[in-house]
């Protein structure tokens, strides 16, 4: 199903959306109070509509700085970092869950998405921005610690074995942070926020003036223009995956970031994005990397199995397939296909 909307509503939405990816239609009194910070390699902003705003906006800020302090493989100290070292750990607090909850989704995903891609990240430079083409033998040793089953976990979750594997969160970290900043925030009292870390973007709540909130998903052929919008009400999680977010040249061919465990080398698999709208960050997050991994057909495959997400695919060719949950959210100038059950 095609479905055409007037250039006057693109050209409406474009102007109005903000250069975080939100699109702020605001226009009661009760204005928010936007806190930005730089966290996770990536600017954040945090719009909050209470009478502590900046309390709030700035507990949030905390509360993602401490989860970078874990989380991160780049920083020495980090828990993560440590097991990376070592090959073994005792795991605590957001570290263990965040690995169990990837093994678990990574196994749901058929390996689509997958911790122990730190290897071939780091060897095509993403991790310290020393990007180079690696060649094939490099690839195939990296490739031989790829994979969950390597990962050994002790009964409780609270200690792991590497068996050589490597871990990177790079897929999940910020969307799990979002879920935790959105549950402070609601467990402060807030009852209408907006939260934009990179291309995760969480709501709490309710607009005050009783709007949907309002997101712009991004032209992957031209980052500085928005390809559509989606409303949500309430709270939800929309994560968008693609791979213009980071990428390098070499040679007049562009690697982008996003890694086929299959090949070891950045997927092509005819998704230049995915967008995910879920009840929980951590899931829109890691499912946003395994759709934009399994390509189009695979995608909307795994969608019909599932009953706990909704997705906005965009392909190479800019060709827009939206998920029916979605179909009178998604907006933009082209039309798109609606992907039924
Ligand atoms: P995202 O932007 O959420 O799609 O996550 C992409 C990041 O996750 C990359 O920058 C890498 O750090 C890491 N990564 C790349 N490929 C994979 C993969 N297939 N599975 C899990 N993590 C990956
Ligand atoms: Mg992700």
């Amino acid at each position: 199903m095609k479905q055409k909307l007037p250039l006057l509503i693109l050209a409406v939405f474009v102007v109005g959306a903000l250069a975080v990816g939100l699109v702020s239609t605001f226009h009661g009194t009760n204005e928010p109070v936007e806190t930005d910070f730089f966290a996770m390699d990536t600017l954040m902003g945090v719009q909050v509509y209470s009478r502590n705003a900046d309390a709030d906006g700035y507990a949030v800020q905390t509360c993602i700085g401490a989860l970078e302090k874990e989380l991160s493989v780049t920083i020495e100290t980090s828990e993560i970092a440590q097991l990376n070292r070592d090959g073994h750990a005792v795991l605590t607090g957001d570290v263990q869950a965040l690995l169990q909850r990837t093994i678990a989704l990574s196994a749901r995903t058929g390996g689509a998405l997958d911790p122990t891609m730190y290897s071939i990240v780091r060897l095509w430079g993403f991790t310290t921005g020393s990007y180079r083409v690696p060649d094939g033998d490099e690839i195939a040793a990296a490739l031989e610690t790829v994979g969950t089953a390597h990962i050994t976990l002790g009964e409780n979750g609270d200690t792991a074995l590497l068996g050589g594997a490597q871990i990177d969160f790079g897929a999940v970290a910020k969307g799990y942070a979002a879920q935790q900043s959105a549950d402070l925030l609601a467990a402060r009292g807030v009852t209408a926020a907006i939260l934009s870390l990179g291309g995760n973007v969480q709501t709490v709540g309710s607009r005050p003036d009783g709007n949907d909130w309002v997101i712009g998903i991004r032209d992957p052929a031209d980052e500085a223009q928005m390809i559509g919008k989606l409303s949500v009400s309430g709270s939800a999680a929309i994560v968008t995956s693609g791979g213009y977010q980071r990428y390098f040249e070499e040679n007049g061919v562009t690697y982008q970031h996003i890694m086929d465990p299959a090949t070891g080398a950045p997927v092509k698999s005819g998704l230049s994005s995915v967008t995910i709208v879920a009840q929980d960050g951590f899931l829109a997050d890691g499912l946003s990397t395994a759709l934009y991994v399994m390509g189009l057909d695979k995608a909307t495959a795994f969608w019909r199995d599932s009953d706990d997400f909704e997705a906005v695919l965009i392909t190479d060719d800019g060709d827009a397939y939206v998920t029916e949950g979605l179909a009178g959210r998604y907006v933009c100038a082209d039309g798109f296909t609606v992907v039924t059950r």
